[in-house]
């Protein structure tokens, strides 16, 4: 389907990651032609683990005919304090996923013509209303529509809006994974079918749930179970909590297997101190706990022309609102709603587009942010 009698509609994006391919799915389902640049060559590793599923997700995903979305379920919470006991329980089901069930779903419905592994946008700038990306190996591409999906750390918004950059909010997550045979036997029953959370006793909290295996597997006995703790750490620390085993720096996290052994058994021997009992065996079963700092990004604008931030690109909310992910996928639907309405008044859609993400993005970010401090306050006045 073309939208003028002469040409396609042509959306270049940077960033082959959960927003750039949501918005690759949703334009191609509404006639446009989609190519996606994605600087990491090969298959994404995943950096991550546990999702909360959300329904706007899932309504992507049928809409257009992707998925389907591997998940678990739980039917209630158990809240713990740190001094033991069994908690209390609250009937509230949830569904929960895993980062690389959440990309294979959405790349296995992008057609590999329309995926560019190991290709950087280096360049953004528009004629005209056209867009030209210009390419790590020089090459220059033109479209309709440019879509900046390239992560917290976006090249593009320090170029459109260079006062804006990626705050630490004062605190990091530790995070990690157990195959469900790793699970010590008499922790099991404790956790199964239910979203656990612990307070901890100098401030923040840790939470588990069980999410698919790495294979997307999700009977019993091949699951995984999913921990994360928030730990404060001053921003005068940071440079040294995020130096690998190997001396090397991170820009703001520790992948998988790269934390020195050391911070590993202070995070263990921490979690005896401050946390429940069981929530601290998790950590001290887990071989390679990783890090992810928490970060806040907010912008006033995310439309430049012909080009838009989008995901993690524009607002970078915090973990507790689970709303990542979810938030990338509406503003992919809202984007493609906008353009199939508008159809040949492309600027409109796109004023449209930018007014419902900032308003989105606000609202979540603001939601991220009451519940990250409530934390923090309860820490200062311990
Ligand atoms: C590997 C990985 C694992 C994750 N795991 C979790 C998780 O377990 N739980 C959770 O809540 N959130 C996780 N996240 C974050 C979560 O996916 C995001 O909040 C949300 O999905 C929106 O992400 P995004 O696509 O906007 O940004 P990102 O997921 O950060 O993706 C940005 C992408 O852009 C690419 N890129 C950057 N610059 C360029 C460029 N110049 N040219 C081309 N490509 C570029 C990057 O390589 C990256 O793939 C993870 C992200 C990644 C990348």
């Amino acid at each position: 389907m073309s939208w003028h009698a002469d040409h396609a509609f042509t959306v270049t994006i940077s960033g082959g990651s959960v927003a750039g391919l949501c918005n690759a799915i949703a334009l191609r389902k509404i006639g446009a032609t989609v190519k996606v640049h994605e600087r990491v060559p090969g298959p994404m590793m995943a950096r991550g683990a546990g999702i909360v599923v959300q329904n706007e997700l899932i309504g992507l995903l049928e809409e257009n005919g992707a998925g389907p979305l591997p998940f678990t379920s739980c039917r209630g919470r158990r809240y713990l304090n740190p001094d033991g006991g069994d908690g209390v329980l609250q009937d509230m089901p949830q569904e929960f996923t895993s980062w690389e069930a959440i990309h294979a779903a959405l790349r296995a419905a992008v057609p590999d013509q329309c995926y560019q592994a190991g290709s950087e946008v280096v360049k953004v700038s528009q004629t005209g209303s056209k867009v030209l990306a210009t390419l790590g190996d020089g090459s220059v591409v033109e479209s309709d529509l440019f879509l900046a999906a390239d992560g917290s750390g976006s090249a593009i918004r320090r170029k459109m809006l260079p006062d804006i950059d990626a705050r630490y909010a004062g605190y990091v997550a530790w995070r990690g994974t157990l195959d469900e045979s790793d699970v010590p036997p008499d922790l099991l029953p404790f956790f199964d079918n239910l979203f656990t959370f612990s307070e901890a006793r100098c401030g923040g909290h840790m939470l588990a749930y069980f999410i698919p295996g790495s294979d997307g597997v999700v009977t019993r006995g091949s699951r995984r179970l999913n921990w994360v703790w928030y730990v404060h750490v001053d921003a005068a620390d940071l440079a040294n909590v995020l130096t690998d085993k190997n001396g090397i720096r991170h820009r703001s996290s520790l992948p998988r297997g790269t934390a020195p052994e050391n911070a590993v058994a202070k995070l263990r021997a921490r979690a005896l101190r401050e946390i429940h009992p069981k929530m601290a065996a998790l950590v001290s079963e887990t071989r390679d706990p990783f890090l992810q700092t928490i970060l806040d990004v907010t912008v006033p604008k995310t439309l430049f022309g012909r080009t838009l931030l989008t995901g993690d690109a524009a607002f970078v909310v915090r973990p507790h609102t689970a709303g990542g992910t979810a938030k990338a996928a509406y503003e992919a639907s809202v984007l493609a709603r906008a353009l199939k309405l508008a159809r040949a008044n492309v600027d409109v859609a796109l004023q449209s587009t930018e007014r419902l993400q900032l308003e989105h993005g606000n609202a979540l970010y603001q939601y991220g942010l009451a519940l990250g401090n409530r934390w923090s306050r309860e820490r200062a006045t311990d």
